[in-house]
């Protein structure tokens, strides 16, 4: 049983699912750069360390939820977290970071006498405060039941997707799906304003037919048909416009990387690029439709017509 944990990144999601483990009874050392979210965890009981090398030294268990690739690899390596901790401590990254980051995470780990998983979320701050996350792991089956009873007190769910490298790959292929959904969906609505067709009569035929998706019927990008939706209070997040960008960025490079033909992939994370980094910013992802309707993404066609087949 793993009585103390390191937290290393107590932000948005860390900070709360750090005050969960308290609540669930394991003593957390945690660390973070910024002294407003370190203060607000400890508020949680979340006992403060002085260094992250030192909660890491003193922990069974190592978990940091930091914003990319490059900080997990920074602290671990260069900032000294590997060397710091015992012979053969479990470090979980709960943080979004690049395939290729989190194998090298991994082998680092390995090469440092130590074990690792990455076990990235779903779920986003409302998840993290109601421990109601999913993970996505990637490792060993050893280190995921040794993980599995920590994770169960940050979320209700926990996925073995395979080895090294599986639970983010898993984390972006799903969100991959999600940001082209909901492109597909904000254009269908905007198509059938200009047939004249009414976003409830759209949303009725849609939701139970073959269109039926979560970026429709929970997170739907139009005002009215889903109480509580983001566009129901003018598209405050909710995941955030920025977040999608990141994580289709991450899809993008492993598409190329792979030499996968995903075009609609490729197309999505230049879509979410330009609208996160525009009007976006500080927007739910589903406020893309209005970047739709508005033709700020690119191509309208308005000649031409394409030849009815008859397959
Ligand atoms: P955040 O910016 O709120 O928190 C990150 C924290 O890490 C910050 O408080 C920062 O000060 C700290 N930090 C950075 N480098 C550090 C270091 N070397 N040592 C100690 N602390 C350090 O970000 P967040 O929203 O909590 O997201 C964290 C991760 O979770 C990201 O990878 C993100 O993609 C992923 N994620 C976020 C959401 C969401 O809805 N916010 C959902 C799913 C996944």
């Amino acid at each position: 049983m793993v009585s103390v944990i390191a937290f290393i990144g107590l932000g948005r999601m860390g900070g709360p699912m750090a005050a969960n483990l308290v609540k669930a009874g394991h003593r957390v050392l945690g660390h973070d750069l910024d002294a407003d979210a370190l203060a607000a965890a400890v508020a949680h009981g979340v006992e403060p360390a002085a260094s992250a090398p030192a909660a890491a030294g003193a922990a069974d268990l190592v978990i940091t939820m930091l914003p990319a690739g490059r900080h997990v690899l920074a602290l671990h390596r260069e900032e000294g977290l590997l060397a710091a901790a015992r012979p053969g401590t479990l470090f979980v990254d709960c943080s979004t970071i690049d395939v290729a980051d989190a194998r090298t995470l991994h082998e680092a780990a390995a090469a440092a006498g130590h074990r690792a998983l990455d076990a990235p979320v779903s779920g986003g701050v409302v998840g993290a405060e109601a421990a109601t996350l999913t993970f996505m792991a990637g490792g060993g089956e050893a280190e995921f039941a040794e993980a599995e009873p920590v994770l169960a007190a940050m979320g209700r769910k926990a996925v073995h997707c395979g080895a090294a490298g599986a639970g983010q790959a898993a984390k972006i292929c799903n969100n991959m799906i999600l940001g082209i959904s909901m492109i597909a969906v904000s254009e269908a609505f905007v198509l059938g304003e200009s047939l004249g067709l009414s976003h409830e009569a759209l949303f009725d035929v849609a939701s139970t037919a073959s269109g039926q998706c979560w970026a429709l019927t929970v997170n739907c990008p139009v005002p009215g048909p889903v109480p509580g939706s983001p566009a129901d209070r003018d598209y405050r997040p909710g995941f955030a416009a920025p977040l999608m960008a990141k994580d289709l960025g991450l899809a993008a490079n492993a598409i190329r990387a792979g030499g996968v033909d995903a075009a609609l992939g490729l197309r999505a994370a230049e879509a979410y690029a330009a609208f996160a980094e525009g009007p976006g910013a500080d927007q739910d992802f589903s406020g893309i439709i209005r970047a739709i309707r508005d033709g700020a993404l690119g191509t309208s066609h308005t000649t031409g017509t394409i030849e009815e087949t008859t397959a």
